[in-house]
């Protein structure tokens, strides 16, 4: 089959590997139809993950169940399914109090990528979500995979409640989720921080508040917009490093204008992704993954802080439905869809965060 292969810092290709297989009784085969180029595989594309040369990309896959193991119980072949980016054995301490994005049977990393023809799915009871039969608003529920439930999980750390206000920072798929989120969830005032005009035309686009970066101090900015008091809570979504730069010092910074944007005792949410290592591929004990952070204002105001990767079985299914009775319609941070064959030039330019490639689409079955 085609996949998109990692060869080496700043290079993948699209290649012939081996079809997968089933292994494992509880596995099903998945015929791709949607995957989605995530932040996270840009980490993977600049050479910060430590993967192998060879290694096939892509954690946001949707698709159709080809082929079922004989242990599999509730999917059937021709199921249209959505897969959560973290993979969840669904009976261990963490997986059964619904914290599946800290699953301790499955380790942490993303199973073998899905931007391919087939993907091999474990655990598969757990890790598919069904969706409406046909090819309907896959573009929308593809991003159940990731970024739909980590914008979510974004509020739900942060702690929103109806009728709060949030900052959200960084207006990048997961920042544009986060505000979509704290919208849908009745958040009365949402401001988005970034400095780029495409992005910040997005944040105004669905309801929110932009908040140009470049203009001033942004902290000073939404205190100025809230009557002085900042907002109840924050979500940063850029993190760790920030995207296109080399170190954490970005970070750093816009974790500290986080604690002084949100008001004293209210939440912060850091739903990640944070990376250790820098582009050269070595573990740093500072800068990538290490922050100089203002700790001493974080605990003078009694801020709570949230973080950890996204438990997407925890959400899906009432995102899912959201999507379905045509209450939410994420696919507007999808700016384009692409041939797989296109996948090496769409993430030089997803990397240079140029043309306007927020959310890029890959679809195998396309020409
Ligand atoms: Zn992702
Ligand atoms: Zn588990």
């Amino acid at each position: 089959m085609r996949a998109v292969v990692y060869r080496a810092p700043f290079e993948v290709a699209v290649e012939e590997v081996p079809d997968p297989r089933i292994e494992q009784p509880n596995d099903v085969i998945v015929r791709i139809t949607s995957t989605c180029i995530c932040a996270a595989d840009l980490y993977v594309y600049e050479g910060r993950t430590g993967a192998e040369p060879g290694t096939v990309l892509g954690h946001e896959n949707l698709g159709v169940v080809e082929e079922v193991g004989a242990g599999v119980t509730a999917l059937e072949q021709g199921d249209r399914v959505v897969l959560p980016f973290t993979v969840a054995c669904g009976f261990c301490r963490n997986c059964r109090a619904g914290s599946t994005g800290s699953c301790l049977t499955v380790a942490p990393a993303p199973r073998a990528g899905g931007q391919a023809e087939y993907l091999r799915v474990p655990f598969a009871d757990v890790n598919c979500l069904p969706l409406p039969a046909g090819t309907d608003r896959e573009s929308d529920y593809v991003l159940l995979s990731d970024v739909f439930p980590t914008g979510y999980h974004g509020c739900r750390l942060a702690g929103l409640s109806p009728g709060e206000t949030v900052a959200v920072y960084g207006a990048g798929p997961v920042g544009l989720m986060a505000a979509y989120c704290a919208l849908l969830c009745g958040a009365s005032g949402v401001f988005v921080v970034d400095s780029r005009p495409e992005r910040l035309a997005m944040v105004r686009d669905i309801g929110a508040v932009a908040v140009d970066s470049s203009a001033g101090d942004p902290a000073q900015q939404i205190a100025d917009l809230t009557g002085g008091e900042g907002t109840d809570t924050g979500v940063d979504a850029v993190g760790f490093p920030a995207p296109g730069t080399g170190e954490g010092e970005e970070s750093a910074a816009v974790l500290d204008q986080l604690v002084r944007t949100v008001r004293p005792t209210g939440g912060l949410g850091l739903p990640g992704p944070c990376v250790r290592r820098g582009p050269d591929g070595a573990v740093a004990d500072a800068g990538p993954g290490t922050l100089p952070v203002t700790i001493h204002t974080l605990v003078e105001k009694g801020l709570r802080l949230g973080t950890g990767r996204t438990d997407v079985r925890r959400y899906d299914r009432q995102l899912r439905d959201l999507i379905t009775e045509g209450r939410a319609r994420p696919s507007f941070v999808v700016s384009h869809e692409l041939p797989l064959d296109q996948a090496p030039d769409a993430y030089r330019r997803s990397a240079q965060r140029v043309d306007g490639y927020t959310k890029v689409l890959l679809r195998p079955d396309a020409a």
